[in-house]
């Protein structure tokens, strides 16, 4: 059993991580100033001994004795993060700095979640590991994806100049249950709008691509990645490499809830991305790993979580 930190850890994917690593008999200490989180993805951990709540921002440094980190602090949908950009840079930026230096003091192995947005608006498909990106470093996105991709700069420094046991996981578009209803992500937005029968907003011509991971596929890469041999730093792309256009999935989620919304289409925001589908041959290599839940039984589940959370509310 390990003592871990999980920063972000009352989040979407943060609180399917504390579950698991809760479920493996781990301490798991999970760190979250409530930004775009909350207290209800975590609650029913309370009870458990083995989970603690801390509330704390990681732009400020934090002291703790833990054998791993899972950093996953930064709020990841675009409204989120665009809502007060100059913090989402300090919190990918100064919070890395903050885990890193904690993960050198205390002699903890340390995993950064990473993005798909370090690729940007690519012009390689599907971008491999060992693709640069296409990034605007100026535009309305640029404070999460320069954020991320100065956050891998400073993991590849620590583990280059301080030796520090560093695992970096690119992370493409996943979804499940907890995912915040007014994320303003294509998944929410759509199943959410299907329920309600309001029109599902198909932003651009509704031509560009996502690849859609599972949450519980997403996790058990992350613990994969986290249990490579120490000289095993990544970067590794974790996504699903089936790829669907917005139409396409707005069709299959009409399908799923028996809606008979329309679509309505809507402006393209700036600097949105026109395809993205992870090469996962890394993955699959070095990790053992590879997505195993399929788009439709996927959103069967977030649906059915939507369903019960749109009926509570
Ligand atoms: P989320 O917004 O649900 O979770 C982020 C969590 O971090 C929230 O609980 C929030 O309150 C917390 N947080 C934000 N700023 C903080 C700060 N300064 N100090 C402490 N806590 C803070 O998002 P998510 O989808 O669960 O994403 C988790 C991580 O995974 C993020 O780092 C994100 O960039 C990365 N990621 C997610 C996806 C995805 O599709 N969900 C894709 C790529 C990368
Ligand atoms: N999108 C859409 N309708 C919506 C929300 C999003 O067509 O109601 C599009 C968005 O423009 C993008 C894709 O869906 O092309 C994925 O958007 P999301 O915000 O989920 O993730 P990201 O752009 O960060 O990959």
């Amino acid at each position: 059993m390990a003592k871990l930190l999980v920063t972000g850890g009352a989040g979407f994917l943060g609180s399917h991580l504390c579950d698991r690593l809760v479920g493996l008999g781990h301490h798991v200490v999970c760190v979250d100033n409530f930004l775009t989180g909350s207290q209800d993805n975590v609650g029913h951990l309370s009870p458990n001994p083995l989970f603690e709540m801390m509330r704390h921002d990681v732009t400020l440094p934090f002291e703790i004795e833990v054998d791993g980190i899972y950093n996953l602090a930064c709020p990841a949908a675009p409204v989120h993060y665009q809502r007060d950009p100059i913090q989402t840079t300090r919190t990918n930026v100064l919070g890395a700095i903050n885990m890193l230096d904690l993960a050198a003091r205390v002699g903890a192995r340390i995993l950064q979640a990473s993005t798909s947005e370090v690729y940007g608006d690519p012009d390689i498909h599907p971008q491999p590991e060992d693709y640069w990106g296409r990034v605007n470093p100026v535009g309305i996105r640029s404070c999460y994806d320069e954020g991320k991709r100065c956050a891998e700069t400073l993991f590849f420094d620590y583990w280059r100049q301080v030796q520090l046991e560093i695992k970096v996981a690119r992370i493409f578009n996943t979804y499940g249950p907890r995912m915040h209803p007014n994320d303003g992500r294509v998944v929410s937005n759509f199943i959410v709008q299907a329920i309600r029968g309001e029109p599902l907003t198909i932003y651009g011509t509704g031509r560009q691509t996502r690849s859609f991971c599972y949450v519980d596929d997403l996790i058990d890469g992350l613990l994969s990645m986290m249990a490579t041999a120490a000289d095993f730093t990544g970067p590794v792309n974790l996504g699903n490499p089936v790829e669907s256009t917005m139409i396409e999935l707005a069709e299959l989620v009409l399908a799923i809830v028996g809606s008979r919304s329309r679509l309505e289409f809507r402006p393209l925001p700036q600097d949105d991305p026109r395809q993205r589908c992870p090469d996962i041959s890394l993955a699959r290599k070095s990790l053992r790993w590879e997505p195993k839940v399929g788009l439709e039984d996927g959103l069967r589940q977030t649906v059915a979580y939507f369903r019960h959370r749109l009926a509570a509310a």
